[in-house]
């Protein structure tokens, strides 16, 4: 492959795409393969549709040579591609991985750092082996800091990033249990996720650790540059005040931020904000600035969202579940002050042997507060042993809810997202 020729055919468009149902006009079409789809059969149409030109990697597929390159692998010529364009941008690179709170942890140092530069942050959720490269190919020569999440099920993934996106600073938000199914123990998410530290150390790399996770400390040491965020003795310190629906943090120290009421759910995001406020102030982001914006982002794709019906105040937070992030759901839920605490949890999916014990620890946890109702749903918690009321399935679970007549209640929905517990809401 050409890297010279295909880069100069990026510049004149800048813009790439990978599925031709979202294709625009003048884009570069990438041929990648899927578990049920060839790219290289939709090329000639992405051609005919007005992408400016293809990327295949089969000779069958390479019909328009005037339009088309033909490569060994396309989605190693895309990320090749990103890291050549990478090469040209002299700007921070900040990464992000970690077990939970990624998006939300992206969208709020996005937020805070759009306030004082032009900042890229990842679209969405577009963190893996396609949407690393995607992302940095979407990074426009005036941006002058990119922010781009990571995710990872299994060894080695982060690291590859790494080689790609050549990250400057490096956040990894919590390390906890999910995808023990790839990662095979909790020590394993935290090899995986330490490539990040690791990639940071050997390229004098800095790093932003929220050092109310003593692990976290350990894990970074070594790193040249490690600057720390949390509830005490932190470079960047904050108080959490959280005995509402919504958490509000109060930034101490000298710094200027001062008071943030946040539209997120949950104690559990006060490391994620605090994350927003050490970067933006650490990139000279003027500090008046940074509450006002922190404050403004408010979360979507029932990523512990607040939805009011009537008289009951709902928490959505049917984006995923995992152990780690259930416990937090759990903890926060039982600190609200309500009149009436309802739960509807959804199974755990991809724990792998650990799952019946997950899902048993879980109820224990449930068991040491009282609550007005808790509603099981699903998966391995048909199971398991518990005194609560057990049901099939989301849709089950919405008629049951419909057909108490809640008022004045707080109700926590989470589930993994295969279990679609928005559906409980649905009617
Ligand atoms: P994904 O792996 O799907 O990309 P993510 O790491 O990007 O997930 P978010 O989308 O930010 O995570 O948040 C998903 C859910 O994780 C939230 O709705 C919340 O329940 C939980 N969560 C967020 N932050 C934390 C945190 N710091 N600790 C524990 N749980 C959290
Ligand atoms: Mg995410």
């Amino acid at each position: 492959m050409n890297i010279e020729q295909l880069y100069s055919i990026y510049e004149q468009h800048r813009s790439v795409q990978t599925d031709t149902r979202k294709l625009k006009a003048n884009d570069i079409f990438f041929a990648l393969k899927g578990g049920n789809f060839n790219g290289n059969e939709f090329a000639a149409k992405a051609l005919e549709m007005g992408a400016a030109f293809a990327v295949v990697d089969e000779a069958a597929y390479f019909t328009v040579p005037d339009k088309m390159m033909l490569v060994d692998d396309a989605l190693t010529a895309l990320q090749q591609l990103a890291l050549h364009h990478r090469r040209q941008l002299n700007i921070p690179f900040l990464a992000i991985t970690g077990t939970n709170g990624k998006t939300t942890t992206k969208e709020l140092i996005n937020a805070a750092l759009s306030a004082g530069l032009k900042t890229y942050a990842t679209a969405g959720n577009l963190n893996n082996h396609i949407g690393v490269p995607l992302t940095i190919l979407s990074i426009l020569p005036d941006v002058e800091i990119a922010v781009i999440e990571m995710g990872a099920n299994h060894q080695l993934e982060i690291a590859a990033y790494c080689q790609i996106a050549l990250p400057t600073h490096g956040i990894i938000t919590n390390i906890g249990k999910a995808h023990l199914e790839g990662f095979g123990s909790e020590e394993g998410v935290k090899k995986a996720k330490g490539e990040l530290y690791d990639f940071l150390r050997d390229n004098n790399g800095t790093v932003f650790v929220c050092n109310d996770y003593g692990y976290l400390l350990d894990m970074a040491k070594g790193i040249p540059h490690i600057i720390t965020y949390g509830s005490s003795d932190a470079d960047y310190v904050g108080e959490a005040l959280a005995d509402s629906a919504f958490l509000a943090v109060e930034v101490r120290g000298n710094s200027q931020v001062g008071f943030i009421q946040t539209q997120l759910v949950g104690a559990y995001n006060f490391p994620n904000v605090m994350a927003a406020v050490a970067v933006a102030t650490y990139f000279q982001v003027p500090e008046k600035d940074i509450a006002p914006a922190i404050a403004h982002y408010a979360p979507s794709n029932n990523r512990s969202q607040v939805i009011r019906q009537g008289s009951n105040t709902i928490i959505m937070d049917a984006y995923n579940a995992n152990p780690s992030s259930m416990r937090a759901a759990i903890e926060n839920f039982a600190g609200i002050q309500a009149p009436k605490k309802i739960l509807l949890l959804g199974a755990m999916m991809e724990l792998g042997a650990d799952s019946l014990k997950e899902h048993q620890e879980l109820v224990h946890l449930l068991e040491r507060t009282h609550w007005d109702a808790v509603v099981l749903v699903g998966g391995d918690f048909k199971k398991v042993n518990h005194p609560y009321i057990f049901l099939e399935n989301a849709a089950e679970a919405g008629k049951w809810l419909q057909q108490q007549q809640y008022q004045d209640a707080y109700i926590l929905i989470k589930g993994s997202r295969t279990t679609g517990m928005e559906k409980v809401i649905a009617g």
